[in-house]
């Protein structure tokens, strides 16, 4: 591995510009389980549940069960970013990485210092208002539901509002997808930490990023099949803090 990982430092701090793309696989070391896998919350809470049409034919409810699945989400104690998040804002820090494109809604990458994101699916960080479209941070709104004020509502307009992510049933935001899109097609390298790639849109960028002539970068527990000119099939925390030290010391 110290071979390819030596190659591939080299290619992140010749490139001009790199893109990444993050999934679940960064998240689960922080202790947030996988959506998907087996065990994963899926088996223990209904998707329906958290579909767009549940959430406008019932709020409430929606919004119970989702605090009943944060609660299993955070029953072991507060989650913070490890050291796969904190290696990737290190490379943007020492100008390795451009931006960084995840399918986590946790906010994690933010909050280890990540400044330059796109959040494909949103972020559960903040709440939106069905009515005025106002963002806010979502912590109030959790509050009130705790304390049973259900749904919670806008500050502004008492409008009801949302998770700030794409639910089951909406689409993806047209603007991030053609920020992604562009990324992908522009960047000297690509690289994936934690996504097996079976989400699309999410999925189709490395493709795009290949046929475009970028490296490409793949570091996942579960080897997918996407052939990437550099594949690390081991632990995100243990290849991207490795990675972002070669970089640092060629
Ligand atoms: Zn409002």
């Amino acid at each position: 591995m110290d071979e390819a990982l030596s190659q591939a430092a080299t290619a992140l701090s010749e490139a001009d510009s790199v893109v990444a793309l993050t999934g679940a696989g960064v998240s689960t070391a922080s202790g947030i389980p996988d959506f998907r896998s087996e065990g994963g919350l899926w088996e223990k809470h209904d998707p329906q549940s958290f579909h767009f049409r549940r959430f406008r034919a019932d709020p409430e409810g929606f919004w119970r069960d989702r605090l009943s699945m944060f609660e299993d989400i955070y029953a072991g104690g507060d989650i913070a970013p490890n050291d796969a998040h904190h290696a990737l804002a290190e490379l943007e820090a020492a100008g390795h990485l451009d931006t960084l494109i995840t399918q986590n809604i946790d906010g994690l990458h933010r909050e280890a210092g990540t400044a330059n994101l796109i959040e494909l699916h949103g972020t559960g960080a903040e709440v939106v208002c069905m009515d005025c479209g106002e963002r806010a941070d979502a912590a109030p709104a959790w509050d009130a539901v705790k304390a049973g004020n259900v749904p919670p509502r806008c500050a502004s307009c008492d409008g009801i509002v949302k998770p700030a992510v794409v639910l089951f049933g909406e689409s993806m935001p047209e603007v991030a997808m053609s920020r992604a899109h562009s990324l992908a097609k522009s960047c000297d390298v690509f690289l994936i930490a934690g996504s097996s790639l079976t989400v699309e849109p999410a999925a189709s960028l490395p493709h795009v990023a290949a046929r475009h002539g970028a490296t490409t970068i793949y570091v996942n527990l579960d080897d997918t099949g996407f052939d990437a000119d550099y594949t690390f099939d081991a632990d995100v925390t243990d290849v991207l803090p490795r990675l972002a030290a070669a970089v640092r010391k060629p």
